[in-house]
């Protein structure tokens, strides 16, 4: 069997194509969507994700504020500066990029962000709020697998998904919404026991592990639908999944591609969830006139 490839790029470009048609629409009632990005420190990898993401953003018409701080920025610096977004209207998103250096605390950083504006999704009241099926700002890099799939009628109901990784950001919250979704979910991380067993009796495996080439053909089932998280470098310095693509789509009936797959669907969803409180800030609006 020769996977069908899932294209990430061709999904985000769609789903972008619809997010700019709507924030048009918002503009015609004059607002803005506005996300407001805090960088902190000079690490090269989150320059280029928070440049990507004021990107994407003049793409698509938003409104993009870059708010950065050298390595010793005070966390109370930090805190305050959230409180002035929280009020402020022409801000309806807030991130922080992570990771924050190791004097501040990151917990009580995403606590600071109005649940309102956690375009992220990190905030424990949105966490709550999916875990309960109740309408939240979902994470995006889950998020945007969901969308993946959901674009490519992949059906989720019944079927056993296998999660290898178990981080707040992308492992639990995958699960979370494949268990919304109605699959049977299996999670695996760094001290289960004969990983390829699980991996095995997937019929969705999704690898968020940070491994280079990690899940082989022995890991997958025939197929199986492979949804590639990794973002990482190969020994020759190039990009790739935590999945050996080139063995694994002989095996896989679908399989994302890294670069190209769950990667440009991250920064999509991330510009949703913010054209998303730009409309429930407007909505509110309307109700106070
Ligand atoms: P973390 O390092 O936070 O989590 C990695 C997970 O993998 C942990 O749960 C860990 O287990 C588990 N793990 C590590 N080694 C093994 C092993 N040998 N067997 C089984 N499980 C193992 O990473 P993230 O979740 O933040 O990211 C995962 C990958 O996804 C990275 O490559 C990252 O760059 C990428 N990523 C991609 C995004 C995108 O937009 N495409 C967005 C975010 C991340 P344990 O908990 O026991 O330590």
């Amino acid at each position: 069997m020769t996977a069908q490839i899932i294209n990430g790029k061709e999904i985000a470009k769609k789903k972008r194509s619809e997010i700019a048609k709507e924030v048009d629409e918002l503009k015609k009632n004059h607002v803005i969507p506005g996300l407001a990005v805090i960088l902190v420190g000079n690490n090269q990898a989150s320059r280029t994700y928070v440049k990507s993401k004021q990107k994407a953003c003049q793409e698509l018409g938003m409104h993009s504020l870059l708010i950065e701080y050298p390595e010793t920025v005070q966390e109370s610096e930090l805190l305050s500066k959230i409180d002035e977004l929280n009020h402020d209207d022409a801000i309806h998103g807030i991130l922080v990029q992570l990771p924050l250096p190791d004097h501040i605390n990151e917990v009580k950083v995403i606590e600071a962000i109005s649940p309102a504006k956690d375009v992220d999704g990190f905030h424990p009241i949105n966490i709550g709020r999916m875990m309960t099926g109740q309408d939240a700002f979902l994470p995006c890099t889950p998020y945007g697998v969901m969308v993946m799939l959901e674009e490519m009628n992949i059906e989720i109901a019944g079927k056993h998904v296998v999660i290898i990784g178990r981080s707040n950001i992308v492992g639990k919250p995958s699960g979370q919404l494949f268990l919304n979704e109605n699959a049977t979910v299996t999670y695996c991380h760094s001290k289960t026991k004969n990983l390829e067993e699980h991996t095995k009796n997937a019929d969705i495996l999704v690898a968020a592990v940070g491994r280079a080439n990690f899940i082989t053909a022995d890991y997958i089932k025939e197929g199986a639908v492979v949804i590639d998280v990794g973002i990482n470098r190969n020994e020759e310095g190039k990009l790739c999944g935590d999945v050996d693509f080139e063995e694994a789509k002989e095996i896989a009936s679908y399989i994302t591609p890294v670069p190209g797959g769950v990667g440009p669907m991250t920064i999509t969803m991330l510009m949703y969830n913010t054209l998303k409180a730009a409309k429930n800030f407007q909505s509110k609006l309307q109700k106070t006139k």
